[in-house]
C-alpha cells in the first residue's frame, strides 16, 4: 500500500500514540515525531513510545467511577492504550494495573508496525502551520518547542504555562520486611494485591518530623503545584494529619483487628512481582533523604530504591484561550491533545488523543468538527477545555464534567445511567464519523 502522510503528530506518548492509531486506522497516513531516545526528558527512562512516566495504574475499573466509564468509552473507539493495557495487566484489585515494561514494549511495537504510521525519531523545535498537525508533546515538552509555542502559538507569558509535578519512588520487593508488611486490599475489596507498611503512633510521629524537615533536591518553587497530585512533603507540611486523611490513610487496612496510625501502601510494578511503587508518595526530596525518611518505616528499614522520586515542570497551555475542540482558533490545521491541553492523567491524556484525532479527521473530511456529546466523559473533558475559566487548572475524569446531571438519588443507579447514556452517545457519534469515510 503506498504511504500517504497527511498528518503529523508531535510526541509519541499516550496521546500521540492514540491519535496516530485512530487516524491510521481510518486510512490516514501519519508521521509521528518522537525525540526520544536521541533527546530525553528529565523523567522518561526509555526510548519506547507510550512510556508510563510514574505509576503503573490506570485507576478504577468500576463503572461506578468516572474513570471506569472513561475506559469503556475509549474501548468503543478501539483505543490502543486499552488494548495494550488489557494484554499487560497484573493483579490490582479494583484498579487496572499494568506491567510497565510489557505495556510500553507492546505500545511501541503496535505503532512502529502499523503500515500507515512512520515514526521519526527527531526533536521538533517549530511547526509548519500549513500541515495538519497534532501537538502531543506532553507535560515534559522540550524546552525548544516550549519556547516556540509560547512565542508563536500561545502568545502568553511562559510563567502561565506550567505547574510542578513529581513522581514516586520504586523499590525492590526483596528489600521489604514481609514480617512487618502485609498484603491487603482496603476494606478487603477485591484481591489483596497492595502491600501495606504500618506505622504506630510513635513511628508516625518520627516519620512525619523527618519528612517535613528533610532536604529537597533543589529549591523548587512550591507556589505552582497541582492540588490533585501534591508532593508528599508538601502535603505533610499542611498539617500533622494531612497524610492520615490522604495517601497514608489507615482506614480499611486493619491488621489483626487493629488499625495502625498510618499505612504506606505499595503497588506491584512488574509481572515478576520484584518491584513495587509507593502509592501517593511523589516527592522532590533529595535522593539520600528519600532513603533516610523511608527507612524510618519499620517494614522499609532496609529498603532499596530502584528509581527515586523526582520533581519536574509540567507544561500545559491555556486551552480555553487558544483552542476550541482541541483545534487552534487561529491556525485551523493545528490541533493539540494530551496533558499539554490541561487534561490530567494517563487515560485522560490518551482519550484526548483519540478525540482530537477524530475531530481532525472530521475537519479533514468536511471542514467542520463533529463534536462528541458533553454527556460523555471524553466529550465533557473536551468541553472543559473550551470554557473560559479564570484560573484554568488541569482536570481529570469526573462526573461534574457531563452536561446534564440527573436527579437519580442512588449513586449506583445514577452512575449506571451515566454509563448507558454515554455509550449510546458514543455509538451515535461513531456512526456519524463512520459515514465520513
Ligand atoms: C512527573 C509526572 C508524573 C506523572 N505521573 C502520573 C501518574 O502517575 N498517573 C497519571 O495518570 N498521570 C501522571 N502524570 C500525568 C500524565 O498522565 C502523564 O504525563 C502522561 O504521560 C501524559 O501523556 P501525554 O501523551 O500528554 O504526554 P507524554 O506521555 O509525556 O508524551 C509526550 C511525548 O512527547 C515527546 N516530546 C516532547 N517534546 C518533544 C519534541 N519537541 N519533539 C518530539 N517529541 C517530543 C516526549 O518525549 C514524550 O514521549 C504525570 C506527569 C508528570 C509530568
Amino acid at each position: 500500500m503506498p504511504k500517504k502522510f497527511s498528518v503529523q503528530i508531535i510526541g509519541g506518548g499516550l496521546a500521540g500514540c492514540e491519535a496516530a492509531w485512530f487516524l491510521a486506522n481510518k486510512g490516514i497516513g501519519v508521521k509521528l515525531y518522537e525525540m526520544r531516545p536521541k533527546v530525553s526528558t528529565a523523567i522518561h527512562q526509555s526510548g519506547f513510545l507510550g512510556e508510563l512516566v510514574c505509576s503503573n495504574s490506570f485507576k478504577n475499573l468500576s463503572l461506578n467511577h468516572a474513570s471506569g466509564i472513561l475506559k469503556a468509552e475509549m474501548k468503543k473507539f478501539d483505543s490502543l492504550v486499552m488494548q495494550v493495557a488489557n494484554q499487560s495487566t497484573i493483579e490490582g484489585g479494583t484498579s487496572l494495573i499494568v506491567d510497565r515494561e510489557t505495556f510500553m514494549m507492546k505500545m511501541n511495537e503496535m505503532i512502529i508496525n502499523h503500515p500507515l504510521i512512520e515514526v521519526i525519531r527527531e526533536e521538533v523545535v517549530s511547526l509548519d502551520l500549513q500541515e495538519y498537525t497534532i501537538v502531543c508533546s506532553g507535560p515534559l515538552t522540550s524546552d525548544a518547542l516550549f519556547h516556540y509555542l509560547a512565542k508563536n502559538i500561545i502568545k502568553s507569558a511562559e510563567e502561565d504555562l506550567y505547574f510542578y509535578d513529581a513522581v514516586a519512588p520504586i523499590v525492590k520487593l526483596s528489600s521489604i520486611d514481609l514480617n512487618l508488611a502485609y498484603y491487603k486490599a482496603r476494606y478487603d475489596k477485591g484481591v489483596a494485591s497492595y502491600l501495606n507498611c504500618p506505622l504506630s503512633k510513635d513511628e508516625y510521629k518520627i516519620f512525619y518530623e523527618a519528612l517535613i524537615s528533610a532536604k529537597l533536591a533543589n529549591n523548587h518553587p512550591f507556589d505552582r503545584v497541582y492540588e490533585g497530585c501534591l508532593p508528599v512533603e508538601v502535603l505533610a507540611k499542611r498539617g500533622y494529619e494531612a497524610l492520615l486523611y490522604g495517601p497514608l490513610k489507615p482506614v480499611g487496612l486493619e491488621i489483626n483487628h487493629q488499625r495502625p496510625e498510618a499505612v504506606i501502601q505499595l503497588r506491584q510494578d512488574d509481572f515478576h512481582k520484584s518491584l513495587y511503587n509507593i502509592v501517593g508518595f511523589q516527592t522532590s526530596l533529595a535522593f539520600k533523604e528519600q532513603e533516610r525518611v523511608l527507612k524510618l518505616v519499620p517494614a522499609l528499614r532496609n529498603v532499596e530504591i530502584i528509581r527515586y522520586g523526582v520533581y519536574h515542570r509540567n507544561t500545559y497551555i491555556n486551552s480555553p484561550k487558544i483552542l476550541s475542540n482541541y483545534q487552534s482558533k487561529e491556525f485551523p490545521k493545528l490541533f493539540f491533545a494530551g496533558q499539554i491541553t490541561g487534561v490530567e492523567g494517563y487515560l485522560e491524556s490518551a482519550s484526548s488523543g483519540i478525540l482530537a484525532a477524530s475531530y481532525l479527521y472530521s475537519y479533514l473530511k468536511t471542514k467542520a468538527i463533529i463534536p462528541l456529546s458533553r454527556n460523555t466523559i471524553m466529550g465533557g473533558l473536551a468541553n472543559y477545555l473550551n470554557c473560559p475559566n479564570q484560573t484554568f487548572v488541569p482536570m481529570h475524569a469526573n462526573f461534574m464534567l457531563v452536561e446534564e446531571e440527573v436527579s437519580i438519588k442512588k449513586r449506583d443507579l445514577r452512575n449506571q445511567f451515566y454509563y448507558e447514556r454515554s455509550i449510546q452517545q458514543i455509538d451515535e457519534y461513531l456512526e456519524r464519523i463512520g459515514r465520513l469515510s
